[in-house]
């Protein structure tokens, strides 16, 4: 199958692949999505297949406007936290968690009572979603276990030959997927950090737990909230080791280390002190750029066959930071450095 690259006023041609059941890769602005119709299980699996993702993973289902969840009878019901949290965050990136009605396919909810929700706030991701006339199902356009597409390039780089069309929106603006937020638990609880932050959460519901898994390992045997938390997740091919410790130690660190398949994953303000291969996040404690920057960057070590060893700060787990701390410490196996106890 050739791959189609529609460019923003292809709508239409994007729109029509989707009610025929085929698969649409699409921009928004925490990442780009892998597209099929909600409603329609043969075409939902098609989406599993592409991305060779395993089927008990749920997929979050799209909208184009808060009304879309009665309108297609998503949910069994529409708990009051659920609207406040519409008011607050939507369009946005924020991911809600209900209790689903038998209108859900089990391809989409990969058997769970539940089923994740979002209303994408990306022009080009709600036209296509109007426009098909549907809601669509879709996880983040990468093949499994590697570094989620924030641009179309990215997205052919991986699907190239394994879906119908990619639609070109221009590079996502957040940069790390959705934040989730489970009401179907009697407190809401985070089970994936976001653009949307946890005390941003706070602000607006008090109470807010933070699931186990996103900080830490998930215990051997232990079941997984979020079944997707019990995957390898963003695993560059390099060996991704993560030091604590000043900006100092950090830096005297990697340039003991320094070495022809050393690269080290830093802030603009290490350039010129650090004697190894870089790649930059962006300025020292600006997370949302940091958080914007982290897929490109992986995905740019990646394509340098030299790198082996890649060496990053432990991110901050404040405000988006802990979104970036989430990504960075999966792909770092959890295994953390500390500068301090050498
Ligand atoms: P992705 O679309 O690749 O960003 O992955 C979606 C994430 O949301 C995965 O981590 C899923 O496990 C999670 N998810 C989707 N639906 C549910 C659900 N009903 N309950 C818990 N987690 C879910
Ligand atoms: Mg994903």
């Amino acid at each position: 199958m050739k791959t189609l690259v529609l460019d923003a006023n292809q709508i239409d041609v994007a729109a029509e692949i989707l009610q025929n059941g085929g698969v649409v890769g699409i921009p928004t602005e925490t990442v780009y999505g892998l597209a099929a119709d909600a409603l329609n299980g043969a075409a939902v699996a098609k989406i599993f297949e592409a991305k060779g993702r395993p089927m008990d993973n749920p997929l979050i289902v799209h909208i184009a406007d808060f009304a879309d969840i009665k309108r297609f009878g998503l949910a069994k019901e529409i708990p009051a936290s659920a609207e406040k949290l519409a008011k607050a965050f939507w369009p946005g990136p924020l991911t809600m968690i209900m209790k689903r009605t038998d209108v859900v396919p089990r391809e989409v909810s990969a058997g769970l009572d539940t089923v994740a929700i979002r209303f994408p706030s990306h022009p080009v991701a709600q036209a296509i979603i109007k426009a098909a006339n549907t809601p669509l199902a879709a996880p983040s356009a990468n093949l499994s276990g590697s570094p989620s597409p924030t641009t179309a390039r990215h997205v052919l780089n991986d699907m190239d030959g394994r879906i119908d069309a990619v639609l070109d929106g221009g590079a996502s603006e957040v940069g790390v997927e959705s934040t989730v937020i489970t009401l179907a638990t009697e407190t809401p609880r985070v089970l994936r950090p976001g653009g949307v932050t946890v005390e941003e959460l706070r602000e607006v519901l008090g109470e807010v737990e933070v699931d186990d898994a996103v900080l830490h390992r998930l215990a051997e045997g232990a079941v997984a909230a979020s079944p997707g938390m019990k995957y390898k997740h963003y695993a560059p091919k390099a060996n991704v080791l993560l030091l604590k410790g000043s900006d100092d130690a950090f830096i005297d660190y990697i340039n003991a280390h320094a070495a022809d398949d050393v690269c080290a994953l830093c802030c603009d303000e290490d350039l010129l002190l650090l004697r190894t291969k870089t790649v930059s996040l962006g300025r020292r404690g600006d997370y949302l750029t940091h958080a914007r920057h982290l897929f490109d960057c992986l995905r740019r070590m990646d394509e340098n066959p030299t790198v082996h060893t890649v060496y990053s700060r432990l991110p901050s787990t404040e405000g988006v930071g802990l979104a970036v701390y989430n990504r960075l410490i999966r792909a770092a196996g959890f295994e953390v450095i500390d500068l301090a106890s050498l």
